[in-house]
């Protein structure tokens, strides 16, 4: 039996001294010292020693389990010339990640165990983050057959969460029987929520700016209209609906609606759908070209106050890597994604918790507990104890630093961020006790 949570051996124990503990699971907020050893957290308290520990200084950081992604396009297999699962694990460490979930749309497609086992394998051999394989819902991303999900639930990379994303499942019909028969593993579908023919030649948000801009819009009823069918279609299975990357504030109206009458959903949103609007759409830079889009200052504010109030459970990334020579091309020609691992931590910082929207554990719960509470991601996002895996970051709050996209350890560089000034940035980073990030640097 393969274990996702085997404990490191034979590593120095570590001592964290002194940092600020939030751990949401605890509901912790408290300056102590966390002792670490053999993969586990041995201790937490004040005035903790230990023999031979190698001992770091953590006043004034934020102690942290390891964040946890639902949301990642690693590129490999088959683009590896925007990504690899050695460049993005190494980009998930410097971000203090130390789960992702790779997105099934590679070539080829992550829709059958051996696919998804090879990209498990590779993220133990590279080793920098667990990584959690999605499956597709549907055979090739066609939205017509059902992929092998008891196969894939079964296999070593023990898939439990099902994803055709970059693409919606048009089809009513499909999407019921793949609701069902998750269902059946209490597994969870989550539908890039899009309708199609109302997207068709759509380059930007749809509004005053695409008006302005004369760029065909993209109107928020695609992601609503798609999402309002996905509840209506998991309301009646009683299934587990997940829906990515939250734009509107219509959507975020649907999504609290259908919680408060019991509806199984969960919702994520990206860092920089919580930053970011459409006008910036007016520099034509591709950089800033994302599918969904960006959208208006009333959406941001819905998606600010869904993810205080927890109707937004999570925050994900949607970290998508393009090579520069696709990336960089007139607005018209370039493909959507923006990469997300390196600057989540920091735009969440800047914008909601410095801001006073966010305190700093609801945050933390965002990145660690919300996401572990959507899929089984093993010891990830669990609570910094006794006993449990040290599975970990240790954050610098108030560390200010300027965004450089050369200087990322993606092999891309399609950062929006490139030359803003953020504030907050991961120092450490430890998976299963061993360092992945020391002193702001990924060990090889
Ligand atoms: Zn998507």
């Amino acid at each position: 039996m393969t274990d996702h949570t085997t404990a490191a051996s034979g590593a120095q124990p570590v001592l964290l001294r002194g940092g600020r503990l939030l751990d949401p699971a605890s509901g912790t907020d408290t300056v102590t010292d966390v002792l670490v050893r053999d993969g586990l957290v041995v201790e937490t308290g004040s005035g903790l020693s230990a023999v031979a520990a190698e001992v770091v200084d953590c006043d004034g950081l934020w102690v942290a389990p390891g964040f946890v992604d639902l949301h990642t396009h690693l590129r490999e297999p088959g683009f590896e010339d925007a990504e690899d699962i050695a460049s993005g694990s190494a980009a998930g460490a410097a971000g203090g990640y130390t789960a992702l979930c790779p997105m099934a749309n590679t070539d080829p497609v992550c829709d059958a165990a051996a696919v998804a086992e090879s990209v498990w394998r590779r993220g133990q051999e590279v080793g920098l983050v667990d990584l959690f394989p999605v499956g597709a819902i549907t055979k090739g991303l066609r939205g017509e057959e059902l992929a092998e999900f008891g196969e894939l639930r079964h296999s070593a990379a023990r898939v439990d969460f099902f994803s055709d994303d970059g693409k919606p499942v048009a089809d009513s019909l499909v999407m019921r029987r793949a609701l069902q028969y998750a269902g059946a593993f209490d597994a969870v579908i989550c539908n890039h929520a899009e309708d199609p023919d109302l997207t068709a030649e759509a380059q930007m948000n749809e509004g005053e700016m695409s008006s302005t801009l004369g760029l065909p819009g993209w109107p928020h009823e695609a992601e609503e209209i798609m999402i309002a069918r996905d509840l209506i279609l998991a309301a009646g299975l009683g299934a587990r609906l997940h829906v990515p990357h939250v734009t509107t504030a219509g959507a975020v109206e649907l999504i609290r609606a259908a919680k408060a009458r019991g509806v199984r959903v969960t919702a994520e949103v990206t860092p920089h759908h919580l930053s970011l609007q459409d006008h910036l759409v007016s520099s034509y830079d591709p950089v800033l070209k994302v599918n969904p889009p960006l959208r208006t200052e009333a959406d941001v504010t819905a998606l600010r106050d869904a993810l205080v109030d927890g109707t937004i459970d999570c925050v994900a990334t949607d970290h998508a890597p393009h090579a520069p020579e696709l990336k960089d091309q007139e607005w018209e020609h370039a493909p959507c994604g923006m990469l997300g691992l390196e600057t989540a931590f920091a735009v969440v910082n800047t914008e909601l918790v410095r801001s006073g929207l966010l305190d700093p554990i609801t945050a933390i719960a965002r990145l660690t507990t919300g996401p572990a509470g959507v899929r089984s991601v093993g010891a990830h996002g669990s609570a910094v104890a006794t006993g449990g895996a040290a599975n970990l970051t240790v954050l610098d709050p108030q560390a200010r630093w300027t965004v450089d996209g050369r200087g990322l350890h993606s092999k891309a560089r399609n950062t929006p961020f490139h030359g803003s000034e953020l504030v907050g940035r991961p120092v450490h980073t430890l998976l299963r006790g061993r360092f992945t990030l020391r002193d702001g640097k990924v060990e090889a």
